[in-house]
């Protein structure tokens, strides 16, 4: 099976170790460099991205993580691991560094000053069977995105109508809800597809099933 490791610095770290387990990969957590480089895909967590910066300068794994987004690595980052991901960030610390790999413009706590923590059906383009039910919790969005980056979904309705949500550019992708604490595993169905399919190996389609 392939390897995918989930950065295990702070975070919601179990609840994704648990579904790419439940999923046939072989689940690892990441707290060191040598760690990272045993990897075919990583994921990166919810939790506080302030906190999760600081650990990867201090435990030596910020460069080695820009190396291997630069190198093609496939990473999936849900809400905190969304601002990590992103080239540029508002409403951050003027110090906070990011791995970056997505040009984006991230907004951190973005929601927040409509609700802490809400749900909401976003249709997701690349994930079939409708609409996933997506947790916000102190979520960021993407405020502007370049013409690189495929956006995967918006909000509808309410008053962050058509804010983006979800994003892919090449085998990089971010979503600012966390579909990990769901059940709705369809989204990590995706992104386990990308990592096999990196790796060349040989991509298992359930049959009557979508895209793997
Ligand atoms: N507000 C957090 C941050 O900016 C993200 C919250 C989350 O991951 N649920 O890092």
């Amino acid at each position: 099976p392939v390897v995918v490791g989930v950065l295990a610095l702070q975070g919601d770290v179990r609840e994704h170790l648990a579904v790419l387990t439940a999923l046939g990969a072989d689940a690892v957590p990441v707290r060191r460099p040598a760690e990272l480089a045993a990897v075919d895909g990583l994921v990166l967590p919810g939790g506080e991205s302030t906190t999760m910066a600081k650990l990867a300068v201090r435990t030596g794994l910020l460069e080695p993580l820009r190396e291997a987004v630069r190198g093609g690595l496939p990473v999936y980052g849900t809400c905190a691991g969304l601002v990590l991901l992103a080239d540029r960030l508002l409403d951050a610390p003027p110090d906070q560094p990011t791995i970056g790999g997505l040009d984006v413009t991230v907004r951190r706590n973005a929601f927040g000053r409509q609700a802490e923590s809400f749900e909401s059906r976003v249709p997701l383009a690349g994930v079939p069977g409708g609409p996933l039910s997506a947790v916000f919790i102190r979520a960021p969005w993407v405020e502007e995105a370049g013409p690189q980056v495929e956006v995967l979904g918006r909000v509808e309705g309410g008053p962050a109508d058509g804010r983006i949500v979800a994003v892919r550019q090449g085998d990089v992708v971010a979503t600012s809800f966390h579909p990990e604490l769901t059940g709705d595993t369809r989204v990590h169905e995706m992104f386990v597809g990308i990592v096999r399919r990196a790796v060349g190996g040989a991509v298992a389609v359930p049959s009557g099933a979508g895209a793997g």
